[in-house]
């Protein structure tokens, strides 16, 4: 705390891991011997950049660039970029710090990493994208690479802009790396599946906890909020299961269709046009629009899954849906609930599952992409998505398992912290203190 004052995320992400790990340094005092909980809590390496572009006016813009190279004792580092005016330091290093764990639970060989820019694509031309997306990449370009360090996308940033950043890697550098950034276009090395990976994974991974619950995504009312790319296909996986989703959202107001949202118009809107949701209601006059997104909360509902952002559930929301009969809660978005939320639903029996076990399969596929483009193949959906869901399954039992282990049966967060720890952990150890 005191080496990191008003990094508010950062902390929050580092308490919540580090409650559950008692038990651990119980059972490995080797743990303590080699110094695991202070070295690991310290990024290897964080860089902060200048990123000066021009804008449609012709005038000098400079935003700052992060990246984050947290840890690489299982793998090159691994983690996507985020463009947003929020991010900062703490928002960069709780990603990173998350992304650690997460990568370890999906068994591949990824380490940890997070990057992004205070930019807000947010009323940007394209060209002005493409501007800024270049210069950032020129910057970023030395401290990355297929071995090293590989990128990918989060908010603010999809496949429009890895293809911008891609081009100028491979100017810069001359040569074609497919492997150096991940979320590429299916045409350039792309993956099939992985813009789907992420919402897809979540609800495979509610679908898997639900196998020992007498309830079903079947005939569940399922709110999500966010309309980007974790909350689409996690629509789109929970429509396919024959839930009812009746409400999303984006940063100014969320949508109620108590029919169930039309997929479709959600995708035009947001895939498409780049529109706000509020013009779903022109569509479908039916549905209801609110503004002020936190308030898609009150929707009563069986299961939540929160995709836009992080803290988007805090203890007041966490009553409220538990007070409507929620039965469980989702992280399709990165620490979207508070340490006080998470305690709320825990201690009404709301099954639980966290986000960096529910939403790994983004991640996971951005590692089969690798595979594809080190091995210079391509795989079918069908192949992908298999993976997809054999590794998520994976990680349902391996964090119940552990949860088993030390004694907090049934609890996923602490399964979660706990599993992907170790792994990380017993690397360090066996690499010696560097
Ligand atoms: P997108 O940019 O595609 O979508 C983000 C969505 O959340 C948009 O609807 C956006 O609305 C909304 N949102 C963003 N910031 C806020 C905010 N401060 N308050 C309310 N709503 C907000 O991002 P992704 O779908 O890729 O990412 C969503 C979450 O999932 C993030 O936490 C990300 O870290 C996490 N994640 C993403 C993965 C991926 O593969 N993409 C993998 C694992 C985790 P608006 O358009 O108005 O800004």
């Amino acid at each position: 705390q005191k080496r990191n004052p008003n990094e508010h995320e950062f902390l929050q992400a580092v308490k919540e891991i580090f409650n559950s790990l008692v038990p651990v340094f119980v059972n490995h005092p080797k743990y303590m011997d080699y110094g695991i909980l202070d070295r690991i809590v310290e990024p290897e390496r964080l860089i902060t950049f200048r990123v000066p572009w021009v804008d449609d006016l012709g005038r000098v813009q400079v935003n700052r660039g992060f990246r984050v190279q947290y840890n690489s004792a299982i793998g090159p580092y691994k983690g996507g970029l985020r463009f947003h005016p929020s991010v900062n330091a703490s928002i960069v290093k709780f990603l990173g710090f998350e992304q650690i764990f997460k990568n370890s639970l999906t068994g591949q060989p990824i380490g940890g990493g997070k990057g992004g820019s205070d930019f807000d694509p947010k009323g940007k031309s394209e060209l002005e994208i493409m501007r800024f997306t270049q210069s950032f990449m020129t910057e970023l370009s030395q401290y990355i690479g297929p071995d090293i360090d590989v990128p990918a996308g989060d908010i603010g940033v999809g496949s429009r802009e890895i293809g911008f950043m891609f081009g100028q890697y491979k100017k810069i550098r001359g040569s074609f790396e497919a492997g150096v950034l991940t979320g590429k276009g299916i045409e350039y090395g792309g993956s099939i599946a992985r813009q789907e990976a992420t919402g897809y994974g979540t609800v495979y991974f509610i679908n898997e906890m639900l196998k020992d619950q007498d309830f079903a995504l079947k005939g569940s009312t399922v709110v999500v909020s966010g309309s980007g790319n974790v909350s689409i296909y996690a629509i789109e996986k929970a429509i396919q299961f024959g839930a009812r989703v009746v409400a999303c959202s984006d940063s100014d107001g969320f949508i109620y269709d108590k029919n169930g949202i039309n997929l479709d118009t959600v995708k035009r809107l947001k895939e498409v046009e780049t529109k706000r949701i509020s013009e779903y209601v022109d569509v479908h006059p039916d549905a209801e629009y609110f503004e002020d997104c936190t308030g898609i909360w009150s929707i009563p509902c069986d299961i939540a899954l929160p995709c836009a952002t992080q803290n988007e559930i805090d203890e007041a929301t966490a009553k409220v849906l538990v007070a409507n009969g929620v039965k469980v809660v989702g992280e399709g978005a990165n620490m979207p609930s508070t340490l006080g939320a998470i305690t709320i639903f825990q201690n009404s029996n709301v099954l639980f599952a966290p986000a960096k076990a529910a939403n790994a399969g983004g991640v996971a596929v951005s590692s089969l992409e690798m595979a594809q483009n080190s091995g210079k193949t391509s795989w079918s959906f069908e192949e992908v998505d298999g993976k997809l869901q054999e590794i998520m399954t994976n990680i349902y039992q391996n964090c119940m398992q552990a949860a088993d282990e030390y004694g907090v049966p049934g609890n996923l967060v602490a399964g979660a912290n706990i599993a992907g720890f170790t792994k990380v952990a017993d690397a360090m150890v066996a690499q010696g203190i560097i």
